[in-house]
C-alpha cells in the first residue's frame, strides 16, 4: 500500500483515501506519496495499447492503492467516456518533428480542469465510502470563472457530495455567468456576491476556517488543485502523450522527449514531474509564464518573490503570485525540513531563497520562459498562418516559450500542452488574428466570427450555451454566504 505525508513533515500518514477527503494536511502542508512508484518501457509499450480510460486506470493504480481495481476500473471509464470527452480526453496534434501539442480541453468545460474534475468527485465519493463516512461532503467553490464551472460539470448529481459556488457578480464574462448560471444537477448552488473575486474568496475562506459554523448532516470540502485527488489524474495524460509520441514515430520508445506547460497554479507542471520520476522519458520540464512570471524570475534567480505588481492579461487563468504546488516540487528536491522553512517565510515576509545545492537540482530539471501579451497575440497568429494551427492565449504563451527553447535546442522533441479551447477565449484570439476591434465584439459574435475564419468546429459545450436559460439568479451581500451555506447544507 502507499501512504501519503504532508510536505511539511508533521502530520501522520494516511491512505489515499484519507487524503483526498482532507485535502490540506493537518500541519498545513500538502500530501505526497512516502515512495513515488517506479515503471519500466515495458510498462509503456503496454500502456500504448490502451484506450484513454485503460491509461488511466494503470497509471492512477500505482497511486491509489487502497482502491479495489474493479472499483478504478470503473471510475476511469465513467469519468473519459467517448461522451464526456470529443473525440477523445487528449489528443495528440504533430505540427512538425520537433512540435507536438497534447490538447486537454475536449470536456465538458472545455478547459484542462476538467482532466482532473471529471474523476476527482468519483474518487471523493468512493473515499467517502471506504472510510465510512456518513456525513455529506459539501464542496464550497469561490471561482474567478473557469473552476466554477469545471467543479459544477464534475460534481453534478455524485452520490455523497453536494456543491456550491460562489462569484463575484461583475468579474467574470458573459459565457462563464451563463455557463454557471444555467448548470444542471439535483446537488448544486450556484450564487452571486455583490463584490469583487477577492471578496468571494476572502468570504470562502472565512467560512472554512469559522469555528462556530455548525452543520447537521454536512462537512466542508474544497476541489483545488493542492488535492493529491487533483493531482494524481493530471499524471496520466503525460503518459498517453507520450505513448502518441512513440507510435506516431516522433521518438523512439525510451528517447526522453521535453514538456513545455502553460503554468499558474503548478499543479499541471507538477504532474509531469511525478510522471518522470516514475521513469517516464523527459528531459526537461519548460516553465511557461505570463507577464506575471514570478516562475521564470524563481527558475532563474533562485528567488520566490510575490511582493511585485499583479497584471491582468489575456490569459486570466495563469494570472497568479502564489503557486501552491511549487511547495511539492521543493519537497521533492529539498525535503520537508527545508519546506517547511521555505513556506514559513513565505508566510511572513512574501519572499524566500533557496539554497544553492536545491537550485543546482532544479537547473537541472527546468527550462523557464515568459511571453507578453504583444507577443501572446503574435504567437497566435503564427502557429495559425504556418500550421493552421488555432490556439487559445494560455496555450500561445506556452507555444512562444516553446519556440524561444528550441532556438538553442534545435533537436528537441517537445511536448507543448494545451490547456484551453480558442473559443473559449474567443475575442482575444481573433483579435489576435484580424486585429483590436474585435475585442468590441459580444462573446457569442466572436465564436461566430472565429469560426468562420478558421473552420474550426465549436465545441459542443460552448456552442449549446446559446439559447440557455440562468437557472440560479440569486446575489447576495458578502455578510450573507454564510446564511446561505448553512441553508444549502440542510
Ligand atoms: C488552470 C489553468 C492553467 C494553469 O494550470 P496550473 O495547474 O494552475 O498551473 C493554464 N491554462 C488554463 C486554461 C487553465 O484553466
Amino acid at each position: 500500500m502507499i501512504k501519503y505525508k504532508s510536505t511539511r513533515g508533521y502530520s501522520e500518514e494516511v491512505l489515499s483515501a484519507q487524503a483526498i477527503k482532507k485535502g490540506l494536511a493537518p500541519d498545513g502542508g500538502l500530501y505526497m506519496p512516502t515512495s513515488v512508484p517506479k515503471i519500466d518501457l515495458d510498462f509503456i509499450k503496454k500502456l500504448g495499447k490502451l484506450d484513454y480510460s485503460g491509461r488511466a486506470k494503470a497509471v492512477l493504480g500505482l497511486f491509489l492503492t487502497d482502491y479495489s481495481d474493479e472499483l478504478l476500473t470503473k471510475i476511469c471509464s465513467e469519468s473519459y467516456s467517448a461522451e464526456r470527452f470529443t473525440p477523445a480526453p487528449a489528443p495528440l496534434v504533430k505540427l512538425d518533428e520537433n512540435m507536438s501539442v497534447l490538447e486537454l480541453w475536449h470536456g465538458p468545460t472545455a478547459a484542462f480542469k476538467d482532466m482532473a474534475l471529471q474523476i476527482m468527485p468519483r474518487l471523493l465519493s468512493a473515499a467517502l465510502d471506504m472510510t465510512g463516512e456518513k456525513k455529506t461532503a459539501l464542496i464550497l467553490v469561490a471561482t474567478s470563472g473557469d473552476t466554477g464551472k469545471a467543479a459544477l460539470e464534475g460534481y453534478r448529481d455524485v452520490d455523497g457530495i453536494k456543491i456550491m459556488v460562489y462569484y463575484p457578480e461583475n468579474g467574470v464574462s458573459d459565457i462563464q455567468k451563463l455557463q454557471m448560471a444555467s448548470q444542471e444537477g439535483e446537488n448544486v448552488n450556484v450564487i452571486a456576491i455583490k463584490g469583487n473575486f477577492d471578496d468571494a474568496q476572502t468570504g470562502v475562506k472565512q467560512i472554512f476556517t469559522d469555528k462556530t459554523l455548525e452543520l447537521q448532516n454536512a462537512f466542508l470540502s474544497s476541489a483545488n488543485s493542492i488535492n493529491w485527488g487533483r493531482l494524481a489524474p493530471q499524471i496520466v495524460y503525460y503518459f498517453s502523450g507520450y505513448c502518441d509520441m512513440v507510435s506516431n514515430g516522433t521518438v523512439a520508445l525510451g528517447e526522453a522527449i521535453d514538456v513545455c506547460v502553460p503554468t499558474g497554479n503548478f499543479g499541471n507542471i507538477f504532474a509531469a514531474c511525478i510522471a518522470k520520476e516514475m521513469g517516464l522519458p523527459i528531459n526537461k520540464f519548460i516553465c511557461a509564464s505570463n507577464k506575471n512570471n514570478i516562475l521564470t524570475d524563481f527558475f532563474k534567480s533562485g528567488v520566490y518573490d510575490k511582493n511585485r505588481d499583479f497584471y491582468t492579461t489575456v490569459s486570466p487563468s495563469m494570472d497568479i503570485l502564489i503557486s501552491s504546488n511549487l511547495e511539492r516540487l521543493l519537497y521533492l528536491v529539498a525535503g520537508s525540513e527545508k519546506t517547511a522553512a521555505y513556506m514559513r517565510q513565505l508566510n511572513e515576509k512574501g519572499r524566500y531563497e533557496i539554497d544553492a545545492s536545491v537550485k543546482e537540482k532544479l537547473d537541472k530539471l527546468f527550462a523557464a520562459g515568459c511571453t507578453d501579451e504583444e507577443n501572446t497575440a503574435k504567437t497566435i497568429k503564427y502557429f495559425f498562418e504556418k500550421f493552421g494551427y488555432l490556439a487559445d492565449t494560455h496555450t500561445a504563451v506556452a507555444l512562444n516559450v516553446t519556440r524561444e527553447y528550441l532556438k538553442d535546442n534545435p533537436t528537441a522533441k517537445v511536448m507543448t500542452v494545451s490547456t484551453a479551447s480558442p473559443y473559449k477565449f474567443a475575442a482575444d484570439v481573433l483579435a489576435s488574428l484580424v486585429g483590436d476591434s474585435a475585442k468590441d465584439m459580444s462573446a457569442f459574435d466572436a465564436i461566430d466570427e472565429l469560426c468562420r475564419i478558421s473552420g474550426k468546429e465549436i465545441p459542443l459545450p460552448l456552442a449549446s450555451l446559446k439559447g440557455k436559460r440562468y437557472r440560479f439568479t440569486k446575489s447576495v451581500d458578502k455578510e450573507d454566504m454564510k446564511k446561505e451555506v448553512i441553508d444549502f447544507a440542510k
